[in-house]
């Protein structure tokens, strides 16, 4: 999966204009699944441009009550039916917005009950990494989600995005062995408490079509949760290509 976070970012007219240029730029794409998360505000004008494309239209966010005096908030229910998906969990919700690893928790149940796919986002800040507590920090928010599950999700109903905290926005990505290692535990983690029921993982940070490729030959990283390069729709499309070219070499090993 190559999921693009356009975050705060275009107006309504340019967003249907980039989500129709991702379309034309990932056209050709067989076994990647391709998403786009627009702001609030332009998802209802972007899902028919991506109607009969097979690119995903998700949320960047969600609340969990259905409906009630949340003001400024969005429910699952006003995207359930015709939004795909929601990501939950972003460092930026949590570190800008001071969200706590329970309301993600609450966030992620809420979407599978209203049938959206969820991405969980997941990573440690660069303090936690240098305290070699990046496997505490991800087992941690990982486990407050579980705590609010009553059995496991469906595979296909999650994914989650491994996002170093300190490699999102800022140019430096994580190597792909450092990648590889933290997605291997959150595997590890994960099967752990579900068997067999571990969902794909992506990485997300400072993805571009220059380390794309380089991070997706890595043999537990299943793709992608792109932000500044999402709204650059031919190099976005670089990104899905580097990713089914890596697809295509899995399913012939
Ligand atoms: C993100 O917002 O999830 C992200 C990974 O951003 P960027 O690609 O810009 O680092």
């Amino acid at each position: 999966m190559v999921a693009g976070n356009w975050k705060m970012n275009t107006t309504v007219d340019e967003g249907v204009a980039l989500a129709r240029a991702v379309c034309a730029a990932v056209a050709a794409t067989r076994r990647v699944d391709v998403a786009v998360l627009p702001p609030f505000t332009h998802l209802w004008a972007v899902r028919p441009v991506l109607e009969g494309t097979g690119v995903r239209l998700g949320a960047q966010d969600v609340f969990w009550k259905d409906s009630g005096a949340f003001t400024g908030e969005i429910s699952p229910a006003m995207l359930a039916g015709w939004c795909d998906m929601t990501l939950v969990g972003h460092s930026e919700r949590r570190h800008l917005f001071g969200e706590r690893d329970d309301e993600v928790g609450k966030k992620f149940v809420a979407s599978l009950a209203h049938g959206l796919q969820v991405i969980l986002a997941v990573g440690e800040t660069s303090e936690e990494r240098d305290d070699g507590r990046t496997f505490d920090v991800v087992d941690r928010q990982l486990d407050a989600v579980f705590a609010e599950l009553d059995g496991p999700p469906a595979v296909d109903a999650w994914v989650i995005a491994y996002e170093p905290v300190w490699a999102i926005g800022t140019g430096r990505t994580a190597t792909p062995e450092q990648a590889q290692d933290v997605v291997a535990h959150i595997k590890q983690h994960v099967r752990a408490r579900f068997l067999d029921g571990v969902p794909r993982v992506l990485y997300g940070g400072s993805v571009t079509p220059a380390n794309a490729a380089a991070l997706f030959a890595e043999r537990d990283i299943d793709g992608a949760l792109v932000g500044g390069v999402s709204l650059r729709a031919e190099e976005f499309g670089v990104i899905v290509g580097a990713a089914e070219t890596a697809a295509s070499a899995r399913d012939t090993v």
